[in-house]
């Protein structure tokens, strides 16, 4: 019999890459396929909202179960900003331009908590889950490190004396907002194309 699949609804190169490794234990059987259809717009007000809103996509465009994510960077002194418009904070997607953007608001200002939240979503059919995972921490005074993506290089994951970029992939994928966010998930996903 062949594998069931679930299609991984992004095409965010990063993900997929961060989000096979990690995901690769807990499928236990399942295929992840990559997605290549048209994307939705992302109109949600929540990570939660957008999650789901690319998962419904997959899902009726594949007929696949389909799993999605919707990340970002909260910062405090910035009343949560940039949070879901994180991609395009900038006005681009180009993670330098967002970085630069984000250290320029938050300027010389001596509240740095933030925090990483990923929403994570499974849809089949007619029935859906999403979790939602925060990962603190605080905005670095400039880049450090040459890994991850994104936000990384600024990040410095609380209790942690490293940027996100500094971390080895493992390390960065053991205690990540997105880790976090699919070990609450797939547990979902298991019981309804696994056990059920
Ligand atoms: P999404 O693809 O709409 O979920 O946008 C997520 C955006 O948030 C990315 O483009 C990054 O700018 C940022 N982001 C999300 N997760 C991470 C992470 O793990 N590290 C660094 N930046 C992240």
């Amino acid at each position: 019999m062949s594998p069931t699949q679930i299609v991984l609804a992004t095409h965010n190169a990063h993900k997929v890459v961060e989000l096979t490794r990690i995901l690769g234990p807990a499928l236990d059987g399942l295929e992840l396929v990559a997605y290549d259809g048209p994307e939705p717009v992302e109109d949600g007000a929540t990570f939660q909202e957008n999650a789901l809103i690319k998962a419904r996509a997959a899902a009726a465009h594949t007929g696949l179960p389909a799993i999605a994510d919707d990340s970002g960077i909260c910062v405090d002194a910035l009343g949560g900003a940039p949070g879901i418009h994180s991609a395009r904070y900038a006005g681009t997607r180009v993670d330098t331009d967002n970085v630069a953007h984000l250290l320029a608001q938050l300027g010389d200002s001596t509240d740095r908590a933030a925090q990483f939240a990923c929403a994570a979503a499974f849809v089949v059919g007619d029935e859906e889950w999403v979790e939602l995972a925060l990962w603190p921490g605080t905005v670095l005074i400039e880049p450090v490190g040459g890994g991850g993506f994104g936000y990384d290089p600024i990040f410095k994951p609380e209790g942690l004396s490293v940027s996100a970029a500094e971390l080895r992939p493992d390390e960065k994928n053991a205690i990540s907002h997105r880790a976090q966010a699919f070990a609450l998930l797939m547990p979902h996903v298991r019981t309804r194309l696994i056990e059920g």
